[in-house]
């Protein structure tokens, strides 16, 4: 025993030798992480109960019994007994510094039953509505009003359905937080008084992850610090790097990067939380085909766990985290305040835009064969480095226009990337496919991604989507190729709208891509979005049969033609079925162990997040999943 406790002694202080040696070698973290909240502070109030702490990770905890008595089926819901009172929620913000946010929907300026009704307002929002700006700098609005319930929208509902303005699927409260100690007082009260937490960055997800009726969201989009770290030696990297806060956009990155002559892996949306649920997701990149997924370039990320803690998640540190939280999906394992992310050196871009469609000289064959032809390349470009990102729409009976927005050669110059497309523009040429190409170099990514990608159009109710990562093969193999590609055509021609991805997740020995990220995502070369959309005037039977077909017909064909492959869950159906395989493959069960390790009595959710068969939010009509119902555990 007493050998065993000496061994066991020398270990400890080997360890935290070596632990010390990675905090001096590390940066630190921002000023307003170390604003953490400690267990004589919370001791030291009146209402202590309130804001305590869990118990510590990996505890054993019942999540049906607490403290001998049955835990609430259902979270917490205004208008219960036991929904704090007014005076609570006033010592909530006092305790906060005054960072609660009693929430008014971002439409209530139109509706003369709120005193926020003020007709110039009105017509801001109703003119911005289709803007991601504008819900992202809201702190509970999300971009797709069909999951809230459509409860707010800024013009008069043609069916007048809607005459009134309610929160819907709109947090109760939001804690606009600016430091760590808020984030972990806001989790410790929603434990304590059992009412539904959600976390919100930007509001992109298409599920609308980030709201839920009756919770208290908390509100990320402060946390705006990027640090660059050109000397970073740490957590096995040496190099460039950057520090950014969880509520710092894309395009923040992109044009901090461009300051330091470096380049950092980020989507093709501006507005999307690069800290936030981007790399919770698995983070698709233009740079994707040459180094890699968003979260493979994390190095550490910093998170206040469901019971409060605040921890470092490295390869050395929460090792099991650290894997999750890269590719797990987000509002499931914590709150992330900062991630870490490598940088790399700055690359030339060159670009190429395009535009095909039916016509007199074009048949409908024709346009698929010149789709086809692209398809064929799919595998070569990728493995080059290149990216496509392009669209194909339905424009009338037996019409099509494809659009490529644009085919993107990062690290790659004019001579360089023009020879590689060539062969793929002579096959369209062969097939009488007229295009009027137009090809651009960049110094680096800001400039190409500002002089090419179009900007983002979101919040319409009207339209919804789903997603297929299809593996290379599908494009390899002949027979596979026919058969994807008559799916692909079926669904198009059937009205639906086509957003597709050529891309891979690069193999990069200089990261760590050991994480949690869909192994669907290591397979694809062809990553396609699927939508369906409906008149702004739809009846709701209208919109459960377009939903249903979606799923049930255009989608069930894809899966069809690429078994055991999966969709990205940041960007997937929201009855996606059999969604654990879909969203999070092989990883799955390993992920929900440590969901019950990190959170064992739910106090985090979102709808397909690890974890998120136990529960259903109530009054959802069969096939619109809204948010706007109570949240509770299945019985
Ligand atoms: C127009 C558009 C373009 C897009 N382009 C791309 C693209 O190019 N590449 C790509 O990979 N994806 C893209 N996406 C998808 C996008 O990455 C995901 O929607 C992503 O989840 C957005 O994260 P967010 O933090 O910005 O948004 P939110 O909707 O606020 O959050 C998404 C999820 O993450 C959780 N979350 C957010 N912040 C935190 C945090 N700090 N800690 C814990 N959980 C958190 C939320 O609770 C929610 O569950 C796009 C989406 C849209 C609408």
């Amino acid at each position: 025993m007493v050998a065993v406790t000496l061994r066991s002694t020398a270990v400890a202080a080997v360890l935290a030798a070596l632990a010390d040696q990675t905090r001096a070698t590390c940066p630190s973290r921002f000023s307003w992480e170390d604003n953490v909240l400690t267990k004589a502070a919370i001791d030291s109030t009146n209402n202590a109960e309130l804001f305590d702490f869990g118990p510590v990770e990996g505890t054993p905890v019942s999540s049906k019994i607490i403290g001998g008595i049955p835990r609430p089926r259902c979270k917490t819901f205004p208008g219960d007994a036991l929904w704090p009172s007014t005076s609570v929620w006033n010592l909530f913000n006092l305790t906060l510094g005054g960072a609660l946010i009693k929430t008014v929907p971002l439409a209530a300026p139109c509706y003369s039953g709120w005193p926020q009704y003020n007709a110039a307002q009105c017509e801001y929002v109703k003119t911005n509505w289709n803007r991601p700006q504008l819900h992202v700098e809201d702190p509970t609005s999300a971009m797709f009003p069909l999951w809230q319930g459509q409860t707010c929208m800024p013009s008069d509902h043609p069916s007048q359905i809607y005459d009134n303005c309610t929160l819907g699927g709109y947090a109760s409260y939001s804690v606009a937080v600016i430091k760590v100690s808020q984030i972990q007082l806001a989790l410790n009260f929603a434990r304590a008084t059992n009412i539904r937490l959600v976390v919100k960055n930007t509001g992109h997800d298409f599920a609308d992850k980030s709201m839920g009726a009756g919770s208290l969201s908390i509100w990320t989009h402060k946390l705006k610090d990027i640090q660059y770290i050109p000397n970073y030696t740490c957590n096995g990297h040496s190099g460039p790097a950057f520090r950014l806060g969880s509520g710092v956009e894309t395009e923040e990155v992109y044009r901090a990067a461009e300051a330091n002559n470096v380049t950092v892996v980020g989507g093709e949306c501006r507005t999307v939380g690069m800290a936030g649920g981007y790399i919770a997701g698995g983070g698709h990149s233009p740079m994707s085909s040459l180094v890699g997924m968003g979260a493979d370039q994390v190095l550490s990320l910093d998170v206040v766990l469901p019971n409060g803690r605040f921890v470092t998640a490295s390869q050395s540190s929460y090792p099991d985290l650290f894997w999750a939280l890269r590719g797990g999906g987000g509002s499931t394992y914590g709150v992330v305040t900062s991630v870490t992310v490598k940088a790399y050196p700055q690359i030339p871009v060159s670009t190429l835009g395009f535009a095909f469609a039916t016509s007199p000289n074009v048949t409908a064959d024709t346009f698929w064969d010149g789709v086809e032809a692209y398809t064929t390349y799919f595998d070569t470009f990728t493995a080059a480095g290149a990216y496509g990102y392009w669209l194909i729409v339905n424009i009338g009976p037996g019409q099509f226009f494809f659009s490529m927005n644009p085919l993107w050669g990062g690290n790659m110059t004019l001579a360089q990337f023009q020879p590689l497309i060539q062969p793929f523009l002579d096959d369209l040429a062969d097939l009488g496919i007229p295009i009027d190409p137009v090809w651009n170099e960049y110094p680096s990514l800001y400039q190409a991604h500002s002089g090419t990608f179009p900007p983002e159009n979101v919040g319409g109710a009207d339209n919804r989507a789903a997603s297929r990562l299809f593996p290379k093969d599908n494009f390899i193999n002949p027979a596979k190729r026919n058969e994807t590609m008559a799916a692909v055509r079926y669904a198009v021609e059937a009205g639906g709208i086509l957003i597709g991805y050529n891309i891979r997740a690069a193999p990069n020995s200089a990261v760590n891509q050991t994480n949690s990220v869909n192994p669907a995502w290591r397979e694809t070369t062809g990553f396609f979005l699927l939508a369906t959309a409906w008149p702004a005037d739809a009846s709701t039977a209208l919109i459960q049969s377009q939903s249903n077909i979606l799923t049930n017909d255009w989608m069930a064909r894809w899966r069809q033609v690429s078994p055991g492959a999966g969709s990205y869950l940041s960007e997937g159906d929201i009855n996606e079925p059999n969604w654990q395989q879909s969203f999070y493959g092989s990883h799955y069960l390993r992920l929900l162990q440590l969901k019950k390790k990190y959170d064992p009595t739910g106090l985090f959710y979102a709808h397909t997040a690890v974890g998120s068969e136990d529960w259903e939010v109530e009054g959802q009509l069969p096939g619109l999943p809204t948010q706007n119902g109570r949240l509770c555990r299945k019985p």
